[in-house]
Formats: C-alpha cells, structure tokens, sequence
C-alpha cells in the first residue's frame, strides 16, 4: 500500500526543505548521537541517522507484535529458570563457540554457589520483518529476541515529534495526527525503578555498565532522565571500573565507589570484544551478587540464537510455557524456519538444502550487534568449508525473511539526499519484574521502527547500516 504522501516525493524541492527542517527537529527534540571522531565527548554531537518520511507498516502485525510481547517476556523468563533446557540446548554450541562457553561457565558457576538475587528484571526487545509470502500478504516473523543491552529505546522516543513535524511541512496534518505516541524510555524506567524498589534499600543506586566507546549515551541518558525525575541516583560504570572499586561484601551485596548497587543495567557485554580477562572477573563479580542483574547471565543466554532455533522445535515452547496453549500459539505463529546444525543425519540435510539454494537462508552465529550473519554465495562457501566439522553447530539457519520495499530517504550527517529502497524491521520493547516466583510487572514498553537500504542484507543502527524510523500504521 502506497504512503498517503507518495505523490508529494516528485518534488525535490519540497523534499529539501523537508530534509532540513527534518534535521533540526531532530537536533531540536534530542535524537543525538556523539561522532566517530569524538566518541567520549559531548563537545560534538550530531543527529542519529533516522529516514526523513514515516514507513507504512500494516496496522494487523502491528498490534499482533505489541499482543504477544507478554508471551515472550514469559517465555525468555521461563528458560533463564531452566537449567537443564540451557544446558542441554548449548551443550554443542559451548564444544566450538569461545564466548558462548565462557558466558555458560559463569551461568554454572554462580548457580553452583547459589543465587544471592531474589529480584530479577528483564528488558528485552523481539525484532520482527513483514515477510511478504506467495501470496502477497505480509505476515509477522520473528528476527530475533535481544535479552541484552537492546537499544534505541531512549532515541525512538523522540522520533515521533520529528516525523510529525516534516508531515505538517508536507502538508499532511491529518496523517500527522495519527502518528501513534511512543515512549519507551519511560517504560524501560519504570521497570528499573520497580527493580530497584523491591531490592529494599533506599540509598542504593543504579549503575549503567556501560561501553569503553559511548556514542549512544544519549540514548542511555533518556532513560537515565527518567530514573531522576523519580529521585533514584544514576552511575555510570565500565567493567574496567567494576574490576578496580567493585567489591562484595558478606551477604554479597555490591559496593562501588561506597555505594550499594541495587541494579546493574547492561548496555554492554554481548560481545567478545567487551572482555579481556579482568571484565571476566568483573563480570562474575557483578553475576555472583544480590544486586538485579538487568539481564542475569541466564537471561542473556536464553537470548542466544541456539535457544531461539531451539524454541521452534515442536513441543518446546508447550514444555518452557505449560498450559499456556494460547500464549504458544501466539508465539509459535511468528516463528520462521530455523534449523539445527548440530552433527548427525538433519543437520546434514540442512547444510545440503542451504548450500543447493544459499539464497533462501540466512547462516547465523552466536553474535550480537549486527553484521556478523552470512547469506547468499557467502553463506555457501562458509557451509562448504565447515559441512563436516562440528565447527558448523556454531551456527543456526534460519529462513530468509522477504519483505516489500518502499522508498524513503535516509538522513545522515554528511550524506547526500538521495531516494533509497528500503525495509523496515520492528521492534517491541519488553519488560518484567519477578520476585521469586512471582512475577510484578510484564508489559509491552514502546516500540522501535527501523529502516535501512535494501542492498544491505544485515546490520543495525550502531552498525552504521540502519536507521531510526516512525510506524505509519494503514
Ligand atoms: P544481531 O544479533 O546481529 O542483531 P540479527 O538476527 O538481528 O542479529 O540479524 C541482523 C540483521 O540481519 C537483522 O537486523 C536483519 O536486517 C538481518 N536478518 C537477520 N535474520 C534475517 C532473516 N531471517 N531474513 C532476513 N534478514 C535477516
Ligand atoms: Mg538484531
């Protein structure tokens, strides 16, 4: 379906001035990022990449993400509890991937000595593209679920008033009007601060475990803002930090600087490059104490893409969620294909089909952050060198979502305005609070649209590939 504003694209005058009120707005309303060149100061900032129009995006799949988000809070919750289905489910991953197994080691570690955290906090985001099948409807399926360190959340908030704004330039005030509100820095905030207030101790703070290299702090800082304004102190430290003034003391609460930390916020730590060896140690200091991890090792495990081709196979999401038939048909019905690479008579069928037609898969290891999957001639040469190595259960398959394109224009700083074919991926922010076996909060916390050329198969908005969009729901 055509955008309401399609015909207003032939003018490239009106699309400039469009453009430059764009960019303002989005200076105006906070939608920043620090540079490449001065990642660590605020001294120079520029605008986040974001797309000048609005994307049509099909109001049913919409509502449908925003209706299970619940589900699969549930879910990523279940299996963090779930010793054995993450034991079992990674047991090949941990033989070849180094990562994986070192994440898993802390996991067994600290379950070994006991859980001192009785709170536990999740803040994930499900990924989503509209697969535009045979027949030419879309249909909602699942990319991935981020358990850890999910962005863009503080950013997005801002994007509808700059989305808004350039509609009216163009004229369109009714379709201006109809931009839904979105705000999850708010809603992350709020499950921040519940954690926090059930830790029970007024004067602990919340620590930000953040990046050596932060050019998205002002994303962070969004959230940040919202824990002030309800009078809960905000610190900001690196692991090399934890590692130096990071301490535990008998009951295994967390001491920095003097401080008790009630919850620590991950916006880093799913890659290996986040760790040499003292991040390790600090990593397993924060894991083994009674503050809210936000995620705890568990959950960012259950965010694996082993887990996830795990979760489809039949009878799984029935034994994580039990007697909740309708929360897994909900969940089931997002799912694309994913295969099993593991050694043995299936994955070879697998790596036979993909590397007969590489151009319907999408080869998938345990990483985050974007970049790091494989398709099509790529895809076929790694499957060719790996078919019969164990090294090959480092990956996950899964098939390759089609989605329509539309033209938008990408805004980035220094670049030209050109029209670009473009999809759309959308997410949904997640959030919940359990107290031991109760669960205090799960909700749906705001969305997140974003929108990148389609000559690049992979790629988010920190990797320079994506950026910042508003739904326009028809
Ligand atoms: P990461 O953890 O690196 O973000 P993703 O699974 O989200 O890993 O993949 C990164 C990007 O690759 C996605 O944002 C999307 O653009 C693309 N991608 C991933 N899976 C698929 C798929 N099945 N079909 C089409 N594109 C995909
Ligand atoms: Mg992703």
């Amino acid at each position: 379906q055509p955008a309401p504003w399609a015909a207003v694209l032939q003018d490239e005058e009106v699309l400039r001035e469009a453009a430059a009120v764009a960019v303002d707005a989005a200076l105006l309303e906070g939608v920043l990022m620090r540079t490449e060149g001065f990642p660590n100061t605020s001294d120079v900032v520029n605008y986040a990449p974001f797309t000048l129009l609005p994307s049509v995006v099909p109001s049913a799949l919409f509502e449908q993400a925003y209706a299970v988000q619940q589900d699969f809070n549930l879910l990523v919750d279940a299996i963090s509890q779930n010793k054995e289905f993450v034991e079992q489910t990674l047991a090949s991953t941990v033989k070849v991937d180094d990562f994986t197994a070192q994440l898993f080691r802390i996991h067994m570690q600290v379950l070994e000595e006991g859980l001192a955290q009785s709170v536990f906090l999740g803040i994930n985001r499900s990924d989503y593209m509209f697969d535009c099948g045979m027949d030419g409807i879309p249909a909602l399926k699942q990319i991935e679920i981020n358990t850890i360190a999910a962005s863009f959340g503080g950013l997005t908030s801002r994007t509808v008033a700059v989305h808004g704004r350039v509609l009216k330039v163009l004229g369109k005030f009714e379709e201006a009007s109809r931009l839904l509100p979105n705000n999850p820095s708010k809603g992350l905030a709020l499950g921040i601060a519940k954690a926090w207030e059930l830790y029970g101790s007024p004067s602990a703070v919340v620590m930000f475990l953040v990046e050596e290299v932060q050019r998205n702090i002002f994303d962070q800082r969004c959230i940040e803002n919202e824990l002030w304004n309800r009078n809960i102190r905000v610190i900001r430290k690196r692991f090399r930090d934890v590692f130096e003034k990071g301490s535990l003391d008998d009951t295994r609460r967390l001491y920095i600087d003097g401080r008790e930390v009630a919850v620590v916020y991950y916006r880093e730590g799913y890659v290996p490059t986040n760790y040499d060896q003292q991040n390790w140690e600090a990593r397993l200091l924060l894991e083994r104490s009674r503050a809210v991890k936000c995620p705890d090792i568990a959950t960012q495990l259950a965010g694996t893409k082993k887990v996830q081709q795990e979760l489809s196979r039949p009878g799984i999401l029935e034994m994580l969620l039990p007697g909740r038939a309708e929360a897994v048909a909900r969940i089931r019905a997002t799912f694309a294909g994913l295969y099993s690479l593991d050694m043995g008579e299936e994955g070879d069928k697998v790596v036979a089909a993909a590397i007969a037609d590489p151009d319907r898969f999408v080869l998938k290891p345990q990483r985050e952050g974007g970049g790091n999957n494989l398709y099509g001639e790529e895809l076929r040469q790694a499957l060719e060198k790996i078919r019969d190595s164990p090294e090959r259960t480092a990956y996950i398959l899964m098939d390759k979502i089609k989605p329509q394109p539309a033209i938008n224009y990408l805004l980035r700083a220094h670049s030209p305005l050109q029209a670009s074919e473009c999809i759309s991926e959308l997410g949904i922010f997640g959030v919940y609070v359990r107290r031991g076996k109760e669960m205090v909060m799960n909700r749906a916390a705001g969305h997140l649209l974003r929108t990148k050329a389609i000559e690049h198969a992979d790629g988010g908005v920190a990797a320079g590939v994506a950026v910042l969009d508003t739904p326009y729901l028809v």
